[in-house]
């Protein structure tokens, strides 16, 4: 069976990928990129959610010589003209410090009242080819941002994302609710046309 790479190293959000991409019915077997340690992480040199994605994305296509799908995402925050943005992730300086890029985060909108505190998820989802073909869609969750943390489930930004029509954070979402709404939900929901398009179907 041919397979499609997923560039994720982490067990959870594969889990979420497959089960997502499953309503492709595609005749390919979903691996993580953790199948193939010898590939280093590609830098995430690009300007926007879109290029980093297509950069991780072709990366793993040109380093096995199969189709490679690959996702960015981050947190945009109006106020402060969309930052994080693609720097979500290292936002105080420390990469993957969750809870000390949320510290900053509030500190730098603690003098900043309700109607200003609007942000939005994006979560960039690519699909490479080895041939060099490409594609990439987004998708978008708008919330507004609370002065303090609640909830525990999720990761990053989560105990203080408020999404539109909600009163919960997404950190007090279960993740079958969060999914169904996400960022990264809608990306790879979006995504599951492109694939059935370019890549051959199940017999
Ligand atoms: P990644 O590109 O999915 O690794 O996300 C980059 C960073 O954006 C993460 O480290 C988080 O800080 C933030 N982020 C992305 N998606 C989410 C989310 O669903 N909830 C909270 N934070 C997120």
């Amino acid at each position: 069976m041919t397979r499609l790479i997923l560039a994720t190293r982490n067990p959870g959000k594969l889990v979420e990928l497959q089960e997502i991409l499953a309503a492709a019915a595609l005749a390919h077997e979903l691996v993580g990129a953790d199948q193939y340690p010898e590939i280093p992480d590609v830098k995430e040199t690009g300007v926007t959610f879109a290029e980093n994605a297509l950069l991780k994305a072709h990366a793993l296509a040109q380093a096995t010589g199969l189709p490679a799908v690959a996702d960015d995402s981050g947190l945009s925050v109006d106020v402060l003209g969309g930052a994080p943005g693609i720097f979500s992730a290292r936002w105080s300086g420390r990469h993957g410090d969750d809870r000390a890029n949320l510290d900053l985060l509030l500190a730098q909108l603690s003098d900043i009242d309700a109607p200003h505190r609007a942000a939005h998820f994006t979560c960039a989802a690519a699909l490479a080819l080895p041939d060099g073909t490409e594609r990439v869609v987004e998708g978008r969750l708008t919330g507004t941002l609370r002065h303090a943390p609640e909830g525990s489930n999720g990761f990053g930004y989560d105990p203080i994302f408020q999404p539109d029509g909600d009163d919960r954070t997404t950190a007090e979402l279960s993740p079958a609710e969060k999914n169904a709404i996400s960022h990264r939900g809608k990306a790879f929901r979006a995504l599951v046309p492109v694939l059935r398009e370019l890549l051959p179907a199940a017999p």
